[in-house]
């Protein structure tokens, strides 16, 4: 599988006057191969959104590069450019507000072809209309009717018909289920796996928690204010978090198994997510983790793979700080 996104040391801050700087997005590497589900996870606030929007060319970074099918796509000219904005598209995490209340569902989901100048022919520009409701599983005799006149999880159809309208390769679904009824959240992430597999598409899926990002994410990033704390395949996270902040999420996710008696130790974070205008010294997380150490004050863990594609920032897993660490020995 070759890579179609790589990120590389990217910091997005903002500067808030007197000499106050949001480190929103503070230094994230990863990469994103053709075809899969790359999710980031983290609590509202860690800079996830910032990290989407400036991959996607909304903000333009602070330092570091995006490199999308070989290009860094801060650095196109206008006629590459025009054909990145093509190739690259996003969900909103709110329904409601994504969609233009005064437009009906037809005009929202032609905007952008009609940007790009794709029909010449207002049929063959209708016909595509009606061919993406039906892909998203809604019906030509919605394309007259406004936004108001569906549910939650329609409007997010609509929005997704509207991220496909111009054949994208590559789709950033910022907390696309977030504000759906939980009935609802698992229809349309079936609806997005569904037009992966059909459309060969490539996602990042950005989540608050870890509960519904299983079951799309392929590998999954932790993200701790403005930086990545831990990643490594879906299935390893669950079964194996090392990082503390990623065992904490986790142990705040029911397990759905009925079967299975949940004995886990919840672990409550003490304290709340820190102002990244001034994040701690040392380990951004160093404030709420509970086997903090001395060390961890002064000294930033470095970004480093403990086992194959399993990466983690915490001093606990640095050999030169601590010897062998047994990873069972982390409580989960
Ligand atoms: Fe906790 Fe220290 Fe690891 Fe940070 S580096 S997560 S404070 S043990
Ligand atoms: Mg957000």
């Amino acid at each position: 599988m070759g890579k179609l996104l790589k990120v590389n040391n990217l910091k997005k801050h903002f500067h808030l006057g007197k000499n106050e700087i949001l480190k929103a997005v503070d230094g994230v590497s990863f990469h994103i191969n053709k075809g899969e589900t790359f999710g980031i996870v983290g609590e509202s606030g860690c800079g996830k959104s910032t990290a989407g929007r400036t991959i996607i060319g909304l903000y333009d970074p602070t330092d570091g590069e995006v490199i999308f099918n070989g290009k860094n796509i801060h650095t196109l000219k206008s006629k590459e450019r025009h054909t990145f904005n093509r190739q690259m598209q996003m969900i909103f995490q709110d329904p409601y507000a994504s969609l233009n209340p005064r437009s009906t569902v037809s005009e929202i989901i032609s905007e952008p072809m009609e940007v790009h100048g794709l029909y010449a022919n207002k049929q063959e520009q209708l016909n595509r209309v009606y061919q993406l409701l039906e892909d998203v599983g809604l019906n030509r005799i919605h394309a007259n009717r406004y936004p108001h006149e569906f549910s939650g999880g329609q409007r997010q159809r609509i929005g997704i018909a509207r991220a496909l309208a111009l054949d994208p390769e590559f789709i950033i679904a910022d907390e696309p289920i977030s504000a759906l009824d939980v009935s609802v959240q698992a229809q349309v992430v079936n609806l997005l796996k569904r037009l992966q597999k059909e459309k060969g598409l490539t996602y990042l899926f950005i989540a608050h928690d870890l509960s519904m990002v299983k079951q799309i994410s392929d590998r999954i990033g932790v993200m701790y204010l403005g930086q990545l704390v831990e990643l490594t395949e879906s299935s390893e996270l669950y079964k194996k978090p090392l990082h503390p902040y990623t065992q904490a999420l986790l142990s705040a996710i029911p397990i759905p198994d009925p079967d299975i008696v949940d004995q886990r130790e919840r672990i409550i974070l003490k304290g709340e997510l820190p102002s990244p205008i001034n994040p701690p010294s040392g380990c951004v997380f160093r404030t709420r983790c509970p086997v903090a150490m001395e060390v961890c004050s002064s000294e930033k863990p470095s970004w480093q793979e403990v086992e194959n594609g399993h990466f983690i920032a915490c001093h606990l897993y640095d050999k030169n700080k601590t010897g062998d660490h047994d990873y069972s020995q982390v409580a989960v």
